[in-house]
């Protein structure tokens, strides 16, 4: 199924509606399945990514590495609006997200799921305020 591809035209990011998007774009390249979100940044990686790997952005607070349940507590299977953002921290999309100091990669708009409340008091308590991503909060 194709989705319309929505771009401002004036820059190289782009969005895609659904990860079979993205394979489809790719075709002929093994990818990764990119099949969960980080709710704290949003960037969406694969649950074997999350495990070996971490979050590129969140590893030192939410220490996903090895560890499946923080994996299933912090991050989410069902998101919307996958973005690409490569590396240009002037892209609208990357300030729209409030992603500005993220590593370059892919990012969900919005995720169903809220990080489970000791984690929040966790972040906080490291000067980390979590904005949920799931539209509840808005600027
Ligand atoms: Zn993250």
């Amino acid at each position: 199924m194709r989705h319309p591809v929505h771009s401002s035209g004036q820059t190289r990011t782009q969005i895609y509606t659904s990860a079979e998007d993205m394979s489809t774009l790719k075709r002929g390249r093994q990818t990764p399945k990119l099949n969960r979100a980080c709710m704290l940044c949003g960037m969406v990686q694969s649950m074997s990514q999350f495990r070996n790997e971490g979050c590129p952005n969140c590893e030192s607070v939410l220490h996903f590495q090895d560890n499946e349940d923080v994996i299933r507590e912090c991050t989410s299977p069902t998101f919307e609006g996958l973005v690409a953002v490569r590396g240009s921290s002037s892209s609208w999309v990357a300030r729209w997200l409030r992603i500005e100091n993220f590593v370059p990669g892919f990012y969900a708009v919005r995720i169903v799921g809220k990080l489970p409340d000791d984690i929040k008091n966790d972040l906080y308590a490291q000067g980390i305020e979590y904005r949920p991503r799931d539209g509840s909060v808005q600027d």
